[in-house]
């Protein structure tokens, strides 16, 4: 076969489509802006101390669970070990002064929230069998072979999820505790469809890990494999336009003038930026408004900690954190009251650790805040830039402290990200962490085809399917899929197994 396909970006999508298609028989070449690959996979090392930026626990990994059975598909095993976050408190979702711990499996999830909402036992029955078969029902998240590879029933995917956690309890509390975890997927009031709630708690609450040493772990194992089917990833490959002819598209242009020929194209970036490298005909006017047009997750300031030496007790939970019960307010924030909320997570560097040596706090932040500093480099944008993050990073420990006390006095160091650097460092617009909202009441309107108007260029990564290690890597399958029918790539996995 031997057609080139040409990949526009080296994020999970991108490197699982490259994978998949490589595999098959296609020559790939993967072109990565960035001087490291992996998009959010990439992890930052500052005094021997690494840090993950966009991926810190995933689920499902336990043997015959979806995400293992995709990882090894995508020989993704040997090269990435795991550490099982508490399995009685894998979130900790503390609001208001009390802690909620959500606990594996679904008996033992009931029987965690029912110590503190015993009258609410059938209702969490309810709720944690309605996440099971939301899940279940997908024949893509089941890995079955379906006729139609049809994603969800309909109902689910109309309802929100607000509206579903709202209508699964009358307890207030609860209420809030069930949708605790939701910057998991900066989740909308009103808007996020249940499925994706559903979708990322049935996922977490199946098995819930870390990946020791870090996700560029993943990364790194995908290039690697890339590179021995004969393709080729290369960093420091900045796409800045597509090029086409009358009805297709022809080649890669990179900022140093070298033009990348392919058979096929995939975009492994957010749409906008997509159809920015498109100055053809083929894209219509009202393609470009209606991506223009929907709105995007919000983004986030991160403190990366760097610990004093066996100072601080691993923690092998999440902590999400909320001053007031308003789970699903907190992304419409005053910047006077910031943070009312916020995450923390410790780094598992090797399986047996007994002690935390870094540490991830972070909380949304929306772009108004950064945006006078856009178009400024990193690294050169200046005192002003450099306070506002300190001051930020302050008002955070502080919150972190009353929280967990005696955190401040352990720690070493501290460096701090901004809506600008994931807008700098992903493409991501105004640096949303998981790319568009989709929005339950405007289905049509906030999904993204993996398919364009150009017959040879194609879309993956969070946009297409759903964010996440899970939602990325079935994005992926599904694009690949356009060129090798969803239901060889299937039989590929099920074999696989075997
Ligand atoms: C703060 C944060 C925390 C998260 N935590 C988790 C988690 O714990 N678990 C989980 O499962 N998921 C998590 N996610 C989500 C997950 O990381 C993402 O959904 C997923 O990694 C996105 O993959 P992607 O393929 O869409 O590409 P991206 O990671 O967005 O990568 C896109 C790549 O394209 C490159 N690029 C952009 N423009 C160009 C160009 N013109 N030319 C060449 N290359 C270009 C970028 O540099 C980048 O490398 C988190 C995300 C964020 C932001």
């Amino acid at each position: 076969m031997d057609k080139h396909v040409v990949i526009v970006g080296s994020g999970l999508g991108g490197l699982t489509c490259g994978y998949i298609l490589a595999k098959n028989g296609y020559r790939v070449s993967v072109l990565e802006k960035n001087a490291q690959l992996g998009g959010c996979l990439q992890n930052f090392v500052r005094r021997g101390v690494r840090f993950e930026t966009g991926m810190h626990y995933i689920g499902s990994m336990e043997e015959g669970q979806t995400l293992y059975k995709l990882f090894r598909y995508l020989s993704l095993l040997p090269d990435v070990s795991l550490r099982p976050l508490d399995k009685n408190a894998y979130d900790l979702i503390s609001i208001a002064g009390e802690r909620f711990a959500f606990a594996n499996g679904k008996e033992r999830f009931v029987e965690s929230l029912a110590k503190r909402f015993p009258a609410e036992r059938s209702s969490l029955q309810r709720y944690v069998q309605t996440i099971e078969d939301v899940a279940g029902q997908s024949a893509m998240v089941s890995l079955r072979q379906a006729d139609d590879m049809v994603l969800l029933n309909p109902a689910y995917v109309k309802q929100s999820a607000s509206e579903f956690v709202e209508s699964a309890t009358n307890n207030k509390l609860l209420q809030q505790v069930l949708a605790g975890n939701l910057p998991l997927y900066a989740g909308v009031k009103g808007k996020t469809p249940l499925y994706i709630h559903a979708l990322i708690n049935s996922f977490y609450n199946q098995s819930a890990c870390r990946i020791v040493g870090g996700s560029d772990a993943i990364a790194r194992s995908l290039v690697r494999s890339i590179r021995a089917m004969g393709g080729s990833v290369r960093s420091c490959a900045k796409v800045v336009a597509v090029r086409c002819n009358d009805s297709r598209a022809t080649g890669a242009a990179l900022e140093d003038g070298e033009v990348v020929s392919g058979d096929y194209f995939i975009s492994n970036i957010h749409p906008l930026r997509t159809v920015e490298l498109l100055d053809t005909h083929l894209i219509r006017k009202s393609y470009r408004q209606r991506i223009a047009a929907i709105q995007n997750t919000i983004s986030n300031f991160t403190v990366y900690i760097r610990f004093k030496k066996n100072a601080v007790p691993y923690l092998n939970s999440n902590l999400y954190h909320y001053n007031e019960p308003n789970v699903w307010e907190v992304g419409g924030y005053r910047p006077s009251a910031w943070p009312g909320s916020f995450l923390y997570m410790h780094h598992c560097s090797s399986i047996e650790q007994q002690h935390a040596d870094s540490a991830i706090l972070m909380s949304y932040m929306s772009f108004e805040e950064v945006a006078r500093w856009k178009g400024t480099q990193i690294g050169q944008r200046g005192d002003e830039y450099e306070d506002f993050k300190q001051q930020k990073a302050e008002r955070m420990l502080d919150e972190l402290e009353k929280q967990m006390p005696g955190t401040r006095a352990s720690i070493e160091q501290y460096y701090t990200s901004t809506p600008l650097t994931y807008m700098d460092y992903t493409g991501t617009e105004n640096g949303s962490m998981y790319g568009i909202v989709r929005d339950c009441n405007e289905l049509m309107q906030t999904t993204i085809s993996p398919r364009t108007k150009i017959p040879n260029l194609l879309q993956v990564g969070q946009n297409i399917n759903s964010h996440g290690a899970l939602g990325v890597v079935i994005g992926a399958i599904i694009t690949a899929g356009e060129l090798l029918g969803v239901g060889a790539i299937m039989r590929q996995i099920q074999e696989a197994q075997q």
